[in-house]
């Protein structure tokens, strides 16, 4: 399990607040438990691909041992964006926090966690920028290239 980062019980969880406060009741239904995080772990950066560049973790669960938890890296460019009352970073944020308990309720399938943050970033107003690059890195998890760096965050 990863260590929680030490500020993350006080103003560092602001931006998960915020950001779950976009949301609607129906949509915070069920929500995990939130950590955030230094981006430790094996998954916090996988190699550049060709294609698609470099892809970072902006958060991960752990189906794999059953974690109960939903953990945020709490020093992505998006977090600290999110920190600063960005609004597309916090809608960004919701949405990464959507994938994650898609993968708690439903194992490991992108497509399905994916499906469910692009869903969810449409509902919230996302700009297209940012739709686009979610969409991105949907195609890079079905990618030969994910599959090449061995293995992918969840
Ligand atoms: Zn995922």
């Amino acid at each position: 399990m990863p260590v929680v980062h030490p500020s993350s019980t006080d103003a560092y969880r602001d931006a998960v607040n915020k950001a779950l406060a976009l949301l609607t009741q129906d949509q915070r239904g069920g929500m995990p438990n939130i950590e955030v995080v230094p981006p430790v772990g094996p998954f916090e950066t996988t190699a550049p691909s060709p294609r698609f560049g470099r892809q970072t973790v902006d958060g991960y669960s752990d189906t794999v041992n059953k974690d109960p938890n939903i953990y945020i890296t709490g020093n992505s460019d998006n977090y600290h964006k999110a920190q600063q009352g960005d609004k597309q970073a916090l809608i960004r944020l919701a949405s990464d926090i959507v994938h994650e308990r898609a993968h708690l309720e439903h194992g490991k399938d992108e497509m399905q966690a994916y499906d469910a943050q692009l869903a969810i970033l449409k509902a919230l107003g996302a700009d297209q920028k940012l739709i686009k690059s979610v969409q991105a890195s949907r195609d890079f998890v079905a990618s030969p290239e994910a599959q090449l760096v061995g293995g992918i965050p969840q």
